[in-house]
């Protein structure tokens, strides 16, 4: 079974085309700009990474460039596009109503839609997506995989904010939580890998990407993560402020003179690592500053670290006595032993020891805690794509 997986976003269409059988990458690429001028597409098959320099429109265009090089004799992988058995696109929001990934109807396509406010920069180019597919690709099944389903599990006391009950009644305010494709696959990968059984692992993800996020999955299910009603809550991240007391918003408002859409690109935009360094949101570059002694780059990661480090211990908390793994992802911690050992620093209060030895040597996915440590300390690489056609292969797999 051959399945394209989409995630379209605002300007860019990311692509991956499996084959399920042996789970095997067959190529993938990025359309970058799209509407602009200086469009792009870059895309690797076997091994090989090259870029085209296209005007690209719109979706549709997009779409078919996609589908044109997957079947192109120089660089595809098909001999033609009905060897593509299934399509799952990657959909940001979900709302209430999604508790797992859904063949296409109209119905869910409503969904989507329904759920545009509450992601008004993603929803919209997703939906685009799964419309287009269904003109180029007939009769072929539409796979809706969503962010936010894994913590469609979290009881009301993790998701309900302490607003009046109101706010979540009638305007839906409440944490929704996102990067839940990230998470499920890890815990998923990480049980395989301990030979434990999925539902009954109790375990920490951290994901630690451009964007950050801590989840708490008891029994195999997420049961409270760090984001919230959108991805801006939690953790700081590149350039998101993550937790901050909210009459900072209103004093900045209010007393400094600020508009709302300025507060929103400072606490968006310019915040996060970017912000308190004044250097950088990419996590490598903070850390090149930190060894050469800068003193804010310092600050920077120690905050992240001190943030991390916060909500691993409260997440714990929550696992009725049993944190089986903590459990690491996302290019920040899959890439650097540095950055891993300072998460780690104190977390042998939960019983988490790590090695330095094997922290050191990881490459790719393993456990990296002592022997003897009651708590597995572990890498898992995210791979949202793959997590994507497998919940695709799952509901349309003959
Ligand atoms: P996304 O969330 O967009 O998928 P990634 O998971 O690729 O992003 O993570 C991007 C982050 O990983 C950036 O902050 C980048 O600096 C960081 N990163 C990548 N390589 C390293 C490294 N060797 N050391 C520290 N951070 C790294």
């Amino acid at each position: 079974m051959n399945i394209l997986v989409l995630n379209s976003g605002s300007s860019s269409i990311k692509y991956n085309l499996w084959e399920m059988d042996e789970k095997k990458l067959l190529c993938k690429g990025l359309i970058e700009k799209i509407g602009k001028d200086d469009s792009s597409i870059t895309f690797s098959v076997n091994n090989e990474k090259k870029t085209i320099k296209k005007k690209i429109l719109n979706y549709i265009e997009g779409i078919q460039f996609i589908l044109d090089l997957i079947t192109d004799k120089e660089n595809g992988v098909l001999a033609s596009i009905k060897e593509i058995n299934a399509v799952g696109h990657r959909i940001v929001h979900g709302g209430e109503k999604i508790t797992e990934a859904k063949l296409v109807t109209p119905e869910i396509k409503e969904i989507i839609e329904e759920n545009i406010s509450l992601a008004p920069l993603h929803n919209p180019h997703n939906l685009e997506g799964i419309k287009v597919i269904e003109k180029a690709l007939p009769g072929v099944p539409n796979v809706a995989v969503f962010d936010t389903a894994f913590h469609s599990t979290m009881p009301p006391a993790s998701y309900v904010y302490s607003l009046p009950y109101e706010f979540y009644e009638k305007h839906k305010i409440r944490r929704y939580g996102f990067h839940g494709t990230s998470h499920k696959y890890v815990s998923l990968r990480a049980a395989e890998l301990l030979n434990v059984k999925h539902g009954e692992f109790n375990c920490i993800t951290g994901h630690f990407g451009n964007g950050c996020s801590i989840t708490a999955i008891k029994n195999g299910v997420s049961v409270d993560t760090t984001m919230g009603f959108t991805p801006l809550e939690g953790l700081p991240m590149g350039t998101r402020a993550g937790n901050i007391d909210p009459s900072i918003v209103l004093y900045m408002i209010q007393e400094l003179g600020y508009t709302p859409e300025q507060v929103s690109d400072i606490i968006n935009k310019k915040s996060g690592f970017l912000g308190v360094s004044g250097i950088s949101s990419d996590m490598r570059e903070i850390r090149e500053a930190y060894k050469n002694g800068d003193e804010k780059a310092a600050l920077a990661l120690k905050m992240f670290v001190h943030s991390s480090k916060k909500f691993i211990g409260a997440m714990a908390s929550e696992l009725d006595g049993r944190l089986d793994a903590i459990i690491f992802t996302g290019g920040i911690a899959e890439n650097s032993a540095l950055t891993r050992e300072m998460f780690c620093q104190g977390l042998s209060v939960l019983g988490a020891y790590i090695d330095a030895d094997k922290n050191n040597a990881m490459q790719g996915e393993g456990i990296i805690s002592r022997d003897d440590s009651p708590v597995k300390i572990m890498v898992v690489p995210t791979n949202e794509e793959l997590m994507i056609a497998l919940e695709t292969q799952n509901l349309a797999g003959e």
